[in-house]
């Protein structure tokens, strides 16, 4: 199929901050979009209107305003529903982000169900909030974390799935795109190989989604996380998805207002998925606006928006690799997203990084979160590059230009 040009211009024009200038008059690189993505016009107008005209706590009030909020809060579920094609709007629990949501899995469910001698599956290419919470979860249950080994070019060793994916195994969790490598997982067939032994298949898609298409139901995925704001979307809020019957037997992580059915003088009762997984005052105003974030990413299309993360992808990939000295982590092109990690000989990271800040050239540096990953590539940290569908062609020749800067100063 033929990949749709995006115009990538009227897009930026969408987004305030590129409207303006550094300090020094360079224009703003914004090179870390994995982190966290810059906010088009209509996201920060979806804020400032609930605030300006009728912001009221939620599931509250009968009143005019508290109607209104649980009105848009219920259309909200309604397009994360939508966007990764969950059966039920039940399905979708807001919470504070991807870390919240591996969390509330990872002690709800697993804190559960997990005993002695169960197996967690994970891999070294796994973000720490994918990785912490399931050690903690593991220390109190008794389960023991293993790691599917990761090939010499940094994807998940396929080869060796019969080996750790046994009986035993109770939960696969894995990311739907690495945040360093930018590899990105086969999640169908990881899902057919952990329900195959009858284990329990979660989804950290906080790389993935502002990318691709997510669809939970194709892909058999029992648990899925993201945040809104690498989505275009506000910060502190996120999804947990659950099926609706691992809902059932995952116990809340969180305990008060709002997720009871009855509370007696000395026990209670939860309400139903998702209150049961919602207590106290959600982040009213940015679940709200994350609506029109899932909106403005569809209206884009995930199609165009791809095809437009490649091309940069790789054709910063190709620059990159004409510098002297230059080491990109990770497969081969055609198995990574929009995401290019690398370190340079003779050249600290945190050097690097704060030489293209001088140029206006944002990337990050680090280990990103991922230690153990970093341990395996030997390297304490990489600088990394991360697309969002506002980059162009120019964002990488600055890129190019800042590192022959950043050179030159090394004297390299
Ligand atoms: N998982 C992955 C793959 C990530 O890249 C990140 C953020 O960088 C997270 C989890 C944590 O997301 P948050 O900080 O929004 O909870």
């Amino acid at each position: 199929m033929e990949t749709q040009l995006l115009d990538i211009a009227a897009i930026r024009d969408q987004f305030p901050v590129f409207r303006e200038t550094l300090p020094n008059g360079s224009p703003v690189t914004f090179l870390d979009s994995g982190a966290s993505a810059q906010k088009p016009q209509c996201v920060i107008d979806a804020e400032r209107e609930v605030l300006e005209t009728h912001y009221a706590n939620a599931y509250r009030g009968v009143y005019q305003f508290g109607a209104q909020i649980d009105e848009e809060l219920e259309a909200s579920r309604e397009a994360v529903r939508r966007l990764i094609n969950a059966d039920d709007s039940s399905e979708i629990i807001f919470t504070s982000g991807t870390t919240m949501s591996l969390n509330m899995i990872a002690f709800g469910w697993g804190g559960r169900h997990l005993k002695a001698g169960d197996e967690i599956l994970l891999n070294h290419m796994e973000h720490h909030a994918n990785i912490v919470p399931w050690q903690q979860v593991a220390e109190r249950t008794g389960a023991v974390v293993r790691y599917l080994p990761l090939t010499a070019d940094g994807r998940l060793d396929l080869q060796r799935l019969d080996e750790f994916i046994t009986p035993k195994t109770k939960i696969l969790s894995v990311t739907g795109m690495s945040n360093v490598l930018g590899t990105i997982n086969p999640i169908p067939e990881l899902s057919k190989r952990i329900h195959d032994v009858g284990g329990v298949f979660v989804v950290d898609a906080a790389q993935s989604v502002p990318h691709q298409v997510v669809d939970v139901i194709a892909d058999q995925i029992d648990f899925l996380a993201f945040s809104g704001h690498k989505l275009y979307g506000p910060t502190g809020i996120g999804i947990m998805y659950g099926r609706s019957d691992l809902l059932e037997q995952t116990d809340p992580l969180l305990f008060g207002g709002h997720m009871i059915d009855r509370v007696y003088e000395d026990h209670s009762s939860w309400a139903e998925a998702p209150a049961k997984f919602e207590a106290g005052t959600l982040p009213i105003v940015q679940a709200i606006a994350l609506k029109t974030a899932v909106e403005y990413v569809e209206g884009i299309g995930f199609e165009a928006m791809h095809g437009h993360e490649v091309s940069l992808t790789q054709s910063a990939h190709q620059r990159l690799m004409e510098f002297p000295g230059v080491t990109i982590y990770g497969p081969s092109i055609e198995h990574k997203g929009a995401i290019l990690s690398f370190t340079m000989e003779g050249a600290h990271p945190e050097d690097l990084a704060q030489l293209l800040d001088r140029k206006g050239v944002f990337v990050r540096h680090g280990h990103h979160c991922t230690m153990p990953l970093h341990d395996l590539l030997g390297v304490s940290s990489t600088v990394r590059v991360s697309f969002g569908l506002y980059n162009n062609q120019d964002d990488i020749d600055r890129l190019v230009d800042a590192l022959q800067f950043a050179r030159h100063r090394l004297r390299l």
